[in-house]
């Protein structure tokens, strides 16, 4: 029960962070009547899209859909130069929604978010800034991303190097960073580093990539949108907006194969193979390509195909991913990655092999021998999905810390509410579809679903909404079920499963049952007035 206080909140929802989420949900606020403060660590708006502005930085969904819908004039007015757009170009969108929507004046940049805490007598949050401010709010929207807390790896002697050193993840805006004539050394081969790397070997002398696994690269998107696509999106945003949430990745994907694997002969299968290497879409090569014999002809497939692009056999091998199936790590996509290992100046490191003992101030000492460098970048990813959450001191009812609750890894029901944290938001969180779906569908759903709860808290006149703990159990194992059900998730060292950062609980944090189930579960919670959850009542 809560107690009747005189303690007033200074508005009624905080939003803390301003990429894709956040920027919608400071307008949905705003369309909701609701008063709204936002805080972002950064100077700018974009998330993810201002922090990531290393060279050759984009999206690897297509623009067209990884994009909002909400305001049918965005879709309509606005012109992507590239099928996938590079990462200057998506901030700017994201700055132009900001600007169009009007709502860069509720937000404090440069400011961080340190601590939040929940008073379960007023039902109040209370947040502290690095500003020194303190902002009192009854609902919190925690926009602050899944992949936006850096990992800095733990090497020895890496405060040594005496070169320059840059981090994917945190690029400098203020200059473009210069390497011709330099040997370079990149860390990391995930997403982040075969987009970087191709760039980087472009002016450099040399290139020395250090790999500790390899990982499937397959071909991507590029050039114009065809422009009767664009017409046909542009008919009617709205629908398409709706169709999207229908899908099981939250966009229209580039093709799929026209049978199941079990009905094809091996010379269909090829056949298959190869119509979806060539149209772009190897991963959805049949109708039933979850299936583990469809998955491993496709990782079959994606390796001889990635052997035939490189001309060196040893680097060939060594740039294969021999170790797990398709898709139990994030594929990476690149028509350029695979063939900048066939120029001189460019070498793998395989750490399999050779690992790194440390870092000296000249260089990168490996098991072998000690690589001459003049810079050092490294693509070595995020503290995923709990970093961003842990770096905040959060405490829910009763002074329990967020970090107590996810001790064992996140809990979380239909991957925004957390049991014992009433009104805390969390999109684009754990056990929700995130990084396997289009995050820009998920980013309006979740804040739509977000919105909505509050506005049937405010219609009820409850002041208080958490998650039952039996339905984030159950959520949990949902979320474990379908992780099972797909190749590689649960046997894979990936970020999904934390299995990155050392330490960290060995939990899988994505939700596999697909976008339109899990877009379905969320509209039975509204439709039914939120069975699964803990409701607050007013005293008195
Ligand atoms: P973010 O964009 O991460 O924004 C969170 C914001 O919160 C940040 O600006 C951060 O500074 C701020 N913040 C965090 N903590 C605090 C705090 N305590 N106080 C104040 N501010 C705080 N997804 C796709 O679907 N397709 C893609 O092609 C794709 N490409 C990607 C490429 C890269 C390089 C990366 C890193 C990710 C990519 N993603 C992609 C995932 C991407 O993160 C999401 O698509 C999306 O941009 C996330 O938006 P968001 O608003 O949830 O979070
Ligand atoms: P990542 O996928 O986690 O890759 C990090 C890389 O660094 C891995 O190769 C990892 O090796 C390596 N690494 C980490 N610590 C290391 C150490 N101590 N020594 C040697 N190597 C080390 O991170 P990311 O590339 O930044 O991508 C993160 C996610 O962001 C992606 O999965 C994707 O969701 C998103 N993203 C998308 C795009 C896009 O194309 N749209 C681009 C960039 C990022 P191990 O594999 O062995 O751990």
């Amino acid at each position: 029960m809560i107690e009747r206080t005189s303690k007033q909140p200074d508005c009624d929802v905080v939003v803390v962070g301003a990429g894709f989420a956040g920027i919608y949900a400071l307008w949905q606020a705003r369309q909701r009547g609701l008063s709204v403060r936002g805080f972002e660590s950064a100077p700018d708006v974009g998330g993810t899209w201002y922090w990531n502005a290393y060279p050759g930085a984009r999206c690897d969904v297509p623009s067209y859909n990884y994009a909002y819908f909400f305001d049918s004039e965005i879709v309509r007015n606005w012109n992507w130069s590239d099928i996938c757009a590079y990462q200057g170009e998506i901030q700017h969108y994201l700055r132009h929604v900001a600007e169009r929507c009007d709502i860069l004046r509720d937000i404090a940049f440069d400011t961080k978010v340190s601590r939040a805490s929940y008073s379960a007598e007023t039902a109040l949050w209370t947040l502290s800034t690095s500003s020194g401010e303190t902002v009192v709010c009854r609902y919190l929207v925690l926009a602050i991303g899944a992949l936006s807390e850096p990992k800095v790896p733990d090497i020895d002697g890496a405060h040594d190097f005496a070169g320059e050193t840059y981090f994917t993840s945190k690029w400098p805006k203020d200059r473009a960073v210069d390497f011709a004539g330099k040997r370079v050394g990149v860390i990391g081969t995930g997403s982040s580093g075969v987009q970087v790397i191709p760039e980087i070997a472009k002016t450099a002398e040399r290139v020395f990539v250090f790999q500790r696994t390899a990982n499937y690269v397959i071909p991507t998107e590029g050039g114009p949108i065809d422009s009767k696509h664009m017409s046909s999106l542009r008919q009617d945003p709205q629908a398409v907006r709706q169709a999207l949430r229908e899908t099981y990745g939250g966009n229209q994907p580039l093709g799929i194969g026209e049978h199941r694997f079990g009905e094809l002969d091996e010379t269909g299968r090829e056949e298959a193979l190869r119509k979806a290497w060539d149209g772009r879409y190897p991963a959805l090569a049949f109708r039933d390509a979850h299936l583990p014999e469809a998955n491993a002809a496709i990782s079959d497939h994606i390796r001889k195909r990635m052997q035939a692009i490189v001309e060196d056999p040893w680097t060939a091998h060594h740039l294969t991913p021999w170790d797990h199936p398709y898709g139990g790590k994030r594929p990476c996509r690149s028509d350029v990655y695979l063939q900048t290992f066939n120029e001189p100046h460019v070498r793998l490191i395989p750490l399999a092999e050779t690992p790194i003992l440390g870092i000296a101030p000249h260089g990168v000492v490996t098991s072998a021998e000690t690589i001459e460098l003049d810079v050092l970048v490294y693509a070595t990813g995020f503290d995923a999905i709990t970093g961003s959450v842990f770096a905040i001191d959060i405490t829910g009812i009763g002074g329990r810390s967020i970090k107590e609750a996810w001790r064992d890894g996140p809990l979380n029901y239909l991957g925004t509410m957390v049991h014992g944290f009433p009104n805390l938001f969390l999109p684009s969180s754990a056990m929700s579809p995130s990084v396997l779906s289009n995050m820009a569908t998920l980013a309006e759903q979740q804040i739509d679903f977000i919105f909505d709860s509050i506005l049937w808290l405010e219609q009820h006149g409850r002041p208080g909404l958490h998650p039952q703990r039996e339905s984030q159990e159950r959520w949990r194992e949902e979320t474990l079920h379908y992780a099972g059900r797909r190749p590689g998730a649960l046997t894979t060292k990936s970020w999904y499963s934390g299995a990155n950062i050392p330490g960290k609980p060995r939990v899988f944090m994505v939700y596999c049952g697909g976008f339109k189930k899990y877009h379905d579960t969320c509209l039975t919670e509204l439709r039914e007035g939120f069975p699964s959850y803990a409701l607050e009542r007013q005293a008195g």
